[in-house]
């Protein structure tokens, strides 16, 4: 059997040593940079044209958890499909720790680990024999193989169900056996498409817990969410992709600024009055007003300080209040300000370059 393919500080080797071993060599635009996304797009043609990725560039940086939130149909699996080298590009490409996407798939495969979305596991096999299958088709020294196994068994709370059958665990040990999974062979960056998706909330947080352990070993992350709580959670910086495009990337706090400072105030009523929304609108402290399905989203200040007078401004027109709410903006408010819309509206089937736009 072949060593394990790829040794961990194998990373630290100069370029010019890689070239004499024959792969070629992609440049990175900074020693940080882990993978370098250079205008990749990917069109499918079949009976009607979409952009599934448009135009898309980013750089990930060495030790991260990258996070790409966008809704269903964003395009964010297409371009893990193209990173991982299951798909190639229509144009543009990559470089996944100095190898080229293209000219290199093989060197890039050996130096990543993939969970994909739709669960991979045999189910009729026990935890330990899908561990030991796929820790021999990655090619890892089968003297290792049975240490290994034990070691990430441990690192996912599995090891006291190693010899039951898949079919017996939950959702979530099974999503946590498929990610150490992905790990068996020490990839320097770890692929997690949508880790979460259709877990209750506690094997979520379990699957967290599991995805910052894997970090600490000095594994870059990369993944695919459209839950903005587990981007907030784990995500070191997050992309924000919609219909194929990148329309915004940054650490947490950076993305918050981009919408207007201040608390949101949502208050529910019945029937609106337009005078009554002149006077909020000028009332101190007041950003912003905006009215949908009879609820008013408000931007103010300070919202605590400003809320009472706008109380009194609905006594004053006597409209009646259904419900009122105060809190600081969330991710997915930076979503909507960004693109107008939800990210779990989803609706991206046919891409279209994206306008930032505020919501109507
Ligand atoms: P996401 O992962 O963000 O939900 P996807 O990358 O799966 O989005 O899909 C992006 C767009 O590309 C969608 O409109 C989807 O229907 C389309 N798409 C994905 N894979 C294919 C394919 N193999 N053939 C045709 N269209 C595809």
């Amino acid at each position: 059997m072949d060593p394990l393919p790829y040794d961990r500080n194998a990373h630290t080797t100069a370029p010019e040593t890689r070239k004499a071993g024959g792969a070629s060599i992609c440049s990175m635009p900074d020693s940080e940079s882990i993978i370098h996304i250079d205008h990749i797009t990917k069109v499918f043609g079949n009976n009607r044209t979409v952009t599934a990725v448009d135009d898309v560039t980013f750089d990930v940086k060495r030790g991260e958890i990258f996070g790409l939130l966008g809704p269903n149909g964003a395009g964010k699996s297409t371009l893990i499909r193209i990173l991982t080298t299951l798909l190639r590009p229509t144009s543009g490409t990559a470089c996944v720790d100095t190898y080229d996407i293209g000219r290199d798939p093989e060197k890039v495969r050996a130096i990543i680990g993939v969970c994909p979305q739709n669960s991979t596991l045999d189910v009729e096999l026990t935890a330990y024999d899908n561990l030991e299958f796929y820790g021999t088709l990655v090619n890892v020294d089968d003297r290792m193989l049975d240490d290994r196994i034990w070691q990430l068994l441990n690192m996912a709370g599995l090891a006291d169900r190693a010899h039951s059958h898949v079919s017996t665990f939950s959702g979530g040990m099974r999503r946590k056996l498929e990610i150490v999974r992905a790990f068996i062979h020490h990839p320097l960056i770890l692929f997690l498409d949508e880790p979460t998706i259709g877990l209750d909330p506690e094997s979520r947080r379990e699957v967290w817990q599991q995805i910052s352990l894997l970090n600490k070993e000095n594994t870059t992350i990369i993944l695919t969410t459209h839950y903005m709580e587990e981007a907030e959670k784990l995500c070191h910086r997050i992309a924000f992709v919609d219909k194929g495009r990148l329309i915004a990337l940054d650490i947490l706090d950076n993305l918050k600024r981009l919408i207007p400072e201040g608390d949101l105030i949502e208050i529910g009523c019945d029937g609106i009055d337009e005078e009554m929304l002149t006077a909020i609108r000028t009332t101190s402290l007041v950003n912003s007003v905006e009215v949908k399905e009879n609820h008013l989203h408000i931007s103010a200040m300070n919202g605590s300080r400003v809320l009472p007078a706008i109380v009194m401004i609905f006594e004053k027109f006597s409209v009646p209040m259904t419900s009122i709410s105060i809190r600081s903006p969330s991710l997915e408010d930076v979503f909507i300000y960004l693109t107008g819309k939800k990210l779990d509206e989803g609706g991206n089937e046919q891409a279209q370059p994206a306008g930032r736009r505020r919501p109507s």
